[in-house]
């Protein structure tokens, strides 16, 4: 029996070590803080099949099995596929990828049947059977309706009850790679060799990759998402959205009272303007939303130089180093795959997976 060590319980760490014990591993997880407060912590991810890479798209269905087996495995809801809505210029684009990977996917011409609180409030009378106002108000766009929202809580409890006691309350100040050819992690309290050690560390990964010889090139940023209320309750039905125009993202909080929008990435000394930013634009976009946030997430984003959507795994011994941005939805097909015993050749830094457009410069 193989044994692995963990480091990190963000998504990838808990899929990877779940992945692993499941193909019969001992698995141990080292975490220096909470279990899902780093990068995958808040309540909400989007789950979208529409990327740039054809790539992603095929992972992105791979995952989407995986978070239908978790939630048979574990008991709990922790997908709701109530739709994904791309507005804007990337629209046409992301059509032909999905249509050539068979995705169901359309263009719409009235995305507000699946975002009501995208349309113009309108007057009692003018309100059709969606809710949303009908006519020259009507907003075009491409509808993935098997993708939607991630319950990111109830997955990172879910897997870390399972997990239990493997998970161990550590920080990881280095991996070295050992002449024997298995993998020592010096953590806080303990000094221990595994057969492997997968680093799903986030924001931690490059550093701890540099101790072990390995330069990852990552282009850290700050990004602020805030939480407004619907203005009319709950909705029965919310599509998550993305605005290629905009640059921006929205998804349904539990219970559909409440949306979370997110524009770009930024510096540290910039968070304040781009949560203004956001307001603004929930403001010009989003009249069913109320205008004063009422929750925000603040987070580090990590993203590799071929894409905003980039993942990759670098591996020396038994060492794996994985890096990457927007890695949630990806996780059960992820963890899958680093917990294999050789990496698939595709997450390979060289095949620069998910290549596609980048953010650029942080901006204010
Ligand atoms: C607001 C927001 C919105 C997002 N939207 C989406 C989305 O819609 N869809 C999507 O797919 N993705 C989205 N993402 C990105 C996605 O959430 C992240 O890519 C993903 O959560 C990264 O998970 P991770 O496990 O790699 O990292 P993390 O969750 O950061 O986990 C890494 C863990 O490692 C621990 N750690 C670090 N160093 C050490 C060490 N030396 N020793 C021990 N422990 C260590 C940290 O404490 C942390 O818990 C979003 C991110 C944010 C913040």
């Amino acid at each position: 029996m193989s044994d692995i060590g963990v480091v990190g319980a963000g998504i990838v760490g808990l899929a990877t070590a779940y992945a692993a014990r499941a193909r019969g591993a001992t698995v141990t997880v080292y975490e220096r803080g909470v279990p899902g407060n780093g990068q995958s912590g808040g309540d909400s991810r989007i789950f979208r099949h529409a990327h740039a890479d054809p790539r992603l798209v095929a992972l992105a269905v791979e995952a989407k099995e995986g978070w239908r087996a978790w939630e048979a495995e574990l008991g709990t809801e922790l997908l709701v596929c109530d739709g994904v809505v791309v507005l804007g210029p990337a629209a046409g684009d992301r059509l032909g990828v999905l249509e050539d990977a068979g995705i169901d996917a359309r263009l719409v011409d009235d995305a507000t049947d699946w975002l009501p609180i995208l349309a113009p409030r309108a007057a009692p009378s003018a309100v059709g059977s969606s809710g949303a106002a009908a006519g020259p108000d009507a907003i075009s766009g491409l509808v993935d309706p098997g993708g939607g929202v991630i319950r990111t809580r109830a997955a990172v409890a879910a897997l870390a009850r399972s997990l239990g006691e493997a998970i161990v309350a550590d920080e990881v100040l280095a991996v070295r790679l050992l002449p024997s050819g298995r993998v020592e992690v010096r953590a806080g309290g303990v000094t221990v060799e595994h057969d492997r050690v997968v680093v799903c560390a986030g924001r931690g990964t490059p550093d701890l990759a540099r101790g072990a010889g390995l330069d990852i090139a990552v282009r850290e940023s700050v990004h602020v998402r805030l939480t407004f209320a619907l203005r009319d309750g709950p909705a029965p039905r919310l599509a998550c959205v993305l605005d290629t125009e905009a640059g921006a993202y929205g998804d349904p909080l539990p219970g559909n009272a409440h949306y979370a929008i997110g524009i770009g990435d930024t510096d540290q000394p910039g968070l304040a303007a781009e949560a203004e930013r956001t307001v603004e634009y929930v403001a010009r976009r989003f009249p069913g939303l109320e205008p004063e946030p009422v929750g925000v997430r603040h987070c580090w984003v990590t993203e590799l130089p071929w894409g905003h959507d980039g993942i990759g795994v670098w591996e020396a011994g038994g060492a794996s180093f994985v890096a990457g941005n927007n890695l949630f939805k990806h996780a059960p097909a992820l963890g899958a795959a680093l917990a294999a015993d050789t990496l698939r050749v595709d997450l390979r830094p060289t095949a620069q997976f998910g290549a596609g457009p980048s953010r650029g410069a942080p901006r204010r």
